[in-house]
């Protein structure tokens, strides 16, 4: 089953609406993906009804928390999207997303950015969760960068003239309400993160120590070796692996469902006793 956990679409800071997200993923051939957007879940339901007959859609979510004043992301996967728990922390959260906008956007106005927050939020539409990556790409699209990329780390990188600390909800905060939801906590693009190996194998443990049940291990692009010693790191941490594209718009190296197979030696959350019974649950 060609699988794919981990992808944004208009919902959050991604390009694509649903529906798109998921036709693309069908022509990718694709059998499973997850839908993951950025602090919420606004999108589940329409990419369950609109992936019937084409490929079995994951209710996912992808959190943001704070980690000893690093911010890192956990994905929610097979959660409940209704949940009440989860609803409850995504408001909380999305306050905290909102007022950091705005403050992101008062700072690009006086680098001479006129109505950057309003002009981000028209790109992104009305419903969406507004990140750093959706004033990234409003920035690209009035020549502020080179690429998205480049806009991001001229402006709103940490140390860079846009940027605003936020402070995120608790990793076990976070855990805990994946897990409140019904669903798998998985630790998001482990290698992404600016801090060294040994803090990553602390930022693990702590994961694990609060309930936290997988680690992505493949992403379409790694580094020579990455993937082996994720896959290490799941192994000795006793964690189940996952894959995920983290897609957001066409035109990067990010492709649905692109290079993201699992090393052998690893258990895949597909494995898992939650994930088994979804996907029983949807095959019948
Ligand atoms: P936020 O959660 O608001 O801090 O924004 C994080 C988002 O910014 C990520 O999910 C990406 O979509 C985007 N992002 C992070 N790093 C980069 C980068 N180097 N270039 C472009 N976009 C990025
Ligand atoms: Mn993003
Ligand atoms: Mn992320
Ligand atoms: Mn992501």
């Amino acid at each position: 089953m060609k699988t794919d956990l981990h992808a944004h679409s208009r919902c959050s800071d991604g390009a694509l609406e649903v529906e798109e997200l998921i036709d693309r993923a069908c022509a990718q051939g694709l059998d499973i993906l997850a839908l993951s957007d950025h602090d919420t879940v606004s999108g589940v339901d329409r990419a369950l009804i609109a992936a019937q007959g084409k490929l079995i859609l994951v209710p996912g979510i992808e959190l943001s928390t704070t980690w000893k004043n690093t911010q890192i992301h956990i994905v929610g996967l097979f959660i409940d999207n209704h949940n009440q728990v989860l609803i409850d922390v995504i408001n909380e959260q999305n306050k905290s997303r909102l007022e950091r906008s705005f403050a992101i956007g008062r700072k690009l106005e006086k680098l001479g950015f006129k109505d950057a927050y309003e002009r981000t939020k028209a790109q992104a539409g009305e419903n969406a969760i507004i990140t750093r990556g959706n004033y990234a790409r409003y920035l690209y699209s009035i020549k502020a960068g080179c690429s998205i990329d480049d806009a991001f780390n001229t402006y709103l990188k940490r140390g860079k003239k846009a940027y605003v600390k936020t402070e995120w909800i608790s990793v076990e905060k976070c855990v805990q309400t994946i897990k409140a939801a019904g669903g798998i906590a998985v630790l998001a693009h482990p290698k992404r993160y600016e801090i060294t190996n040994m803090k990553l194998k602390e930022l693990i443990a702590d994961f694990k120590a609060c309930g936290g049940e997988a680690m992505e291990v493949s992403n379409c692009q790694q580094k020579p070796d990455e993937r082996q010693y994720l896959a290490r790191l799941c192994q000795e941490f006793e964690l189940y692996a996952s894959m995920g594209s983290d897609f957001h718009n066409e035109g990067t190296y990010r492709e649905l469902g692109m290079n993201l197979e699992l090393p052998n030696d690893v258990t895949s959350v597909l494995d898992s006793p939650i994930a088994k019974s979804f996907l029983a649950s949807r095959n019948n």
